[in-house]
């Protein structure tokens, strides 16, 4: 594992095995991939391709964002990490527990939401409407947030 203590804040126990995961799904264990694996491994976390970047240049990695957006896209066939797109650029996080998605409309930012904690909201809202998360399993939740606040 390529350790990396700024990004170790996180349950450790959670952070799924890089290698393990790119061997699983057939796919080499090239340096670039694991890296983004790595900085993505925190659940929460979804990038876009130039956050991604600035990310990995503070960790000494200096990618073109090209080669970041192709990276990506072959761990997102493969289904180890899923795109979101909200408005703005399409942002990236990895596939591990359900989780839904918070999407600020006005900066981009996305965050993951278990699933678990709108398990009843999910089934009110099949209820009610008749609507269920598509195959990602997914809702997006559209609103501001903490940094954006109500200002228009
Ligand atoms: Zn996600
Ligand atoms: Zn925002």
């Amino acid at each position: 594992m390529s350790g990396n203590p700024q990004l170790a804040h996180h349950d450790l126990t959670a952070r799924p095995d890089a290698r393990l995961l790119l061997r699983r799904h057939g796919l080499r264990c090239t340096p670039g991939r694991l890296n983004i694996l790595s900085l993505l491994s925190a659940p929460e976390l979804h990038l876009s391709i130039t956050e991604a970047c600035e990310r990995l240049v503070h960790i000494g990695d200096v990618v073109h964002p090209t080669t970041v957006y192709r990276t990506l896209e072959v761990l997102t066939e493969t289904g180890l990490t899923h795109a979101v797109h909200g408005p703005g650029a399409t942002r990236y996080g990895i596939t591990g527990e359900p989780h839904h998605h918070t999407v600020c409309q006005r900066c981009g930012h996305i965050s993951a939401l278990a699933s678990a904690h709108l398990t009843e909201a999910v089934g009110r809202i099949e209820e009610l409407t008749g609507l269920r998360p598509d195959t990602s399993g997914s809702l997006l939740v559209y609103g501001r947030c903490a940094d954006c606040g109500d200002d228009l």
